[in-house]
């Protein structure tokens, strides 16, 4: 706990605030761009802690928000199938796919079973050789490596009735996606810490350098987040743009090269569609034509693209950073973590779910 305390201290914090205050000359506007990150702001009222002139907005950086509503169709057509054990992290079962959900097959009789780790789904395909199990592999540049090599060690098993369901997104698109819209508000980015630990930060230099936006790969603790906002004023004030790593303690520029050579092995990168951001080129990892007998896509057919309904919940906008979760009028009444109408509440790292637990509206 000592360690954590550390990145902790009220006047360390009180510091970095009136630091910031200090070099500020006008409004900006900053994107943190990791659930994580989004639950420690709204956790310590670091938002609150900074002076008006600097907001933060938060992106699209839980992944279980971002999964597209096809791979959750797609999920529950295979879990319906005779003979097919799902197997998925607890956190997706109550996302919401067009008709229904996971948590709901499951309660009609589907096999779906909550694992803690991708290997864990091994074991299962393992103890059930008379069973197709599929392991719904969804995720930032964190999991994949975990997901890669649970295919990779499948491979070499020669466990045949197992694959995997694979909606990996990555980080870096999605940012050049947000700042290519029009009407884009975002001048600086606080790049997530744990998905730089695996990939670096080289690829977000081009992005810093084109785009003329800092980014500062930052970490999670409430001084890691003062940090790296003030390191991002600092560059704007004084007109640079270029990438900045604060989160040193666990982060390399290059990465980390075994979980990069696993991932890059099984799986490539493919278009991806975002719940809330629509297609995005080059956005997601897909598994490579050399493990391709593992793709579940492959063996139940492939997801298909579908509009995304819009319904009362405003989570697309939220997931964009165009509204702040308590600027949706279904917060807190409506919508609730018991009673969600969308994945942005539904999900533990969703920035409604955030604001909920952290920021009620008065009588919520
Ligand atoms: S508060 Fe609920 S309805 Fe509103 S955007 Fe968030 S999840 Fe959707």
């Amino acid at each position: 706990m000592k360690y954590r305390d550390e990145y902790r201290t009220p006047d360390a914090a009180r510091g970095y605030a009136d630091t910031i205050a200090r070099i500020t000359t006008r409004p900006w506007t900053l994107m943190e761009v990791c659930g994580g990150q989004t639950h420690a702001i709204v956790r310590f009222g670091i938002d609150q802690l900074l002076p008006e002139t600097i907001s933060l907005i938060h992106g699209p950086g839980c992944p279980v928000c971002v999964t597209p509503i096809a791979y959750i169709d797609k999920a529950l057509e295979i879990a319906g199938l005779p003979g097919v054990i799902l197997c998925t992290f607890g956190d997706m079962l109550r996302v919401p796919g067009t008709h229904s959900d996971l948590s709901a097959a499951r309660a009609r009789g589907a096999d779906i079973r909550v694992v803690y780790s991708p290997l864990e789904a091994l074991t299962v395909a393992r103890e059930n050789p008379g069973d197709e199990v599929v392991f719904f592999a969804v995720g930032f540049e964190t999991t994949a490596p975990a997901n890669a090599m649970a295919v990779y060690q499948a491979e070499r098993a020669g466990l045949e009735n197992f694959s995997v369901l694979v909606s990996q997104v990555l980080v870096p698109p999605a940012i050049r996606a947000l700042l290519d819209r029009p009407g884009n508000q975002v001048q600086g980015f606080l790049a997530a810490g744990h998905v730089c630990t695996i990939t670096g930060y080289e690829a977000y230099e081009p992005i810093a350098r084109e785009h003329g936006v800092p980014i500062v790969v930052t970490g999670f603790e409430p001084l890691d987040i003062l940090e790296g906002v003030y390191r991002c004023v600092r560059q704007l004030e004084k007109g640079e743009s270029c990438v900045e790593n604060q989160y040193s303690r666990a982060v390399r520029r290059p990465g980390n090269a075994m979980a990069q050579h696993v991932m890059q092995a099984v799986f490539q990168m493919v278009p991806r569609q975002w719940r809330g951001m629509g297609d995005i080129p080059a956005s997601g990892l897909g598994v490579s034509l050399a493990y391709r007998s593992f793709d579940a896509e492959a063996r139940f057919g492939t997801v298909n693209g579908e509009a995304e309904t819009q319904g009362e919940c405003l989570s697309g906008a939220v997931l964009r950073g165009e509204i702040r979760p308590d600027q949706c009028p279904a917060f807190g009444t409506r919508c609730t973590p018991e009673r969600p109408l969308g994945v942005t509440m539904v999900s533990e790292e969703g920035a409604c779910a955030a604001y909920y637990r952290y920021r009620r509206p008065a009588g919520g």
